[in-house]
């Protein structure tokens, strides 16, 4: 039996229905903006492995510090103890955030990271003495897949089975063009009732939607509004955090500054899961007293493993090297020219870049489910020719590694051509 069979006997696969389900591809290596599966084919990885690996797969200088800090101290407990990975990579991240963020939270994947913010905006009020127990959040969006995350989360597929057990979350359209004052006066309109802890929003591109854009602009209004009602603001990042937005986080792109951001995926550059929530001093104070249960009753057994802060630690080195920013850059002005090159394809609907992020939406008679038999097509056409990219529903994006190779880029593009014409 090969490994993709003996795969088949144990593992329950994610977003997976394994009656239908082809078998899973198994990939034995990994290097830059490749992987190879264990018959020796070769795949570009187009959209880094669920936007976690911008730096390319194996990378030598993070597995280095890996190494490094599993022979020096590769676990502690943080109630009662702290390290200096954790001290280093709270101090180099409050460096590249807006600078109203001023105290973080440890945890291990983009889900903890929305559910702590969720619970520290409900608990911030509980400690006030003050009733406010629901969130605002965008339609269609995707916080993750744990209880509050998920109600956050607007992606019927993923949440209705659920319906009855979670926590009330009122949703809002996204000001995309055309749709900005319904966006602003449905929040005016929920902002007045006095029932909201917070608002929720992944800031300009909704990743799991298919990369829906909006601008910044409009959400420096939503985000004032809030502001001026008291309702804290959550960035969620974990997608768009570390450069993929052509910034290091697209709250940079924003005159208003969040209470909150959410940061996972990238954070470690693919290595180690990870997670850090971080927060306003207002927030932190609402917290800070004499009475023990007003503390944040919140830990996971892992929060701030050394291992994963050196990994961190790493990769935000190589965020802030020159090479990266070129590599960002690079991809950036492909990206422009290849939407220039297919705009006005005849089936071609609408075509979105921002930073390394490039969207496209294929003509189609309306009616594609996110994970339908149209983006089924898609998806196999694009693995037969080595290279992975997940569409959803009609849209394909491609988030590449920012290390991946022009002609690597190229054939991307080509390969996208091609599926216009024979799917
Ligand atoms: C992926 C994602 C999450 C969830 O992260 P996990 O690590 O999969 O739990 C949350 N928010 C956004 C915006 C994401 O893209």
């Amino acid at each position: 039996m090969n490994l993709s069979e003996r795969d088949l006997q144990y593992n329950w696969h994610p977003y997976t229905q394994h009656k239908t389900a082809q078998p899973h591809i198994a990939i034995t290596k990994g290097e830059g903006a490749l992987l190879w599966d264990e018959n020796g084919k070769e795949y570009i990885d187009a959209i880094a492995s669920w936007w976690v690996n911008p730096y390319g797969h194996s990378n030598r200088f993070i597995a280095d510090a890996i190494y490094k800090q599993l022979t020096t101290l590769e676990h502690v407990l943080f109630g009662g103890f702290t390290h200096e990975p954790a001290v280093q990579v709270a101090e180099k991240l409050m460096q590249l955030l807006p600078n109203n963020q001023q105290k973080l939270f440890y945890s291990d994947n983009g889900s903890t990271a929305v559910e702590i913010a969720i619970k520290v905006a409900l608990q911030y009020f509980y400690n006030k003495g003050e009733r406010r127990t629901k969130i605002i959040a965008f339609e269609n969006a995707f916080h993750g897949d744990t209880f509050a995350a998920m109600a956050a989360s607007g992606i019927s597929f993923f949440t209705e089975a659920f319906k009855g057990s979670l926590l009330e979350v009122i949703r809002i359209p996204v000001p995309t063009p055309s749709h900005e004052a319904d966006s602003y006066e449905a929040l005016e309109r929920l902002l007045k009732t006095n029932e909201f802890a917070g608002f929720i929003f992944e800031p300009l591109v909704q990743g799991a939607a298919g990369m829906v854009m909006y601008a910044p602009a409009e959400l420096d209004k939503l985000m004032a509004l809030c502001k001026k009602h008291r309702v804290f603001t959550i960035a969620d990042e974990v997608m768009t955090g570390f450069g993929k937005t052509g910034k290091n986080f697209a709250c940079d792109y924003l005159t208003e500054k969040p209470d909150m951001m959410c940061l996972s995926k990238a954070l470690t550059g693919g290595t180690i899961p990870m997670a850090i929530t971080t927060f306003t001093q207002e927030l932190f104070e609402g917290f800070y007293d004499d009475d023990v249960n007003k503390a944040l009753f919140h830990g996971h057994t892992f929060t701030a493993n050394p291992t994963g802060c050196a990994a961190a630690l790493a990769s935000m080195q190589l965020l802030e090297s020159d090479v990266m920013k070129q590599n960002i850059q690079r991809v950036n002005k492909q990206h422009l020219a290849f939407q220039q090159r297919i705009q006005n394809h005849p089936r071609v609907a609408t075509t979105r870049v921002l930073g390394v992020i490039f969207a496209l939406e294929i003509k189609t008679d309306g009616t594609e489910s996110y994970y339908g038999a149209f983006r089924n097509k898609l998806y196999n056409f694009f693995i037969g020719k080595g290279i992975i990219l997940r569409p959803v529903g009609n849209i394909v994006y491609v988030l590449p590694p920012y290390v991946i190779s022009d002609a690597q880029l190229e054939k991307i593009y080509q390969t996208l051509e091609e599926a216009l014409t024979e799917c």
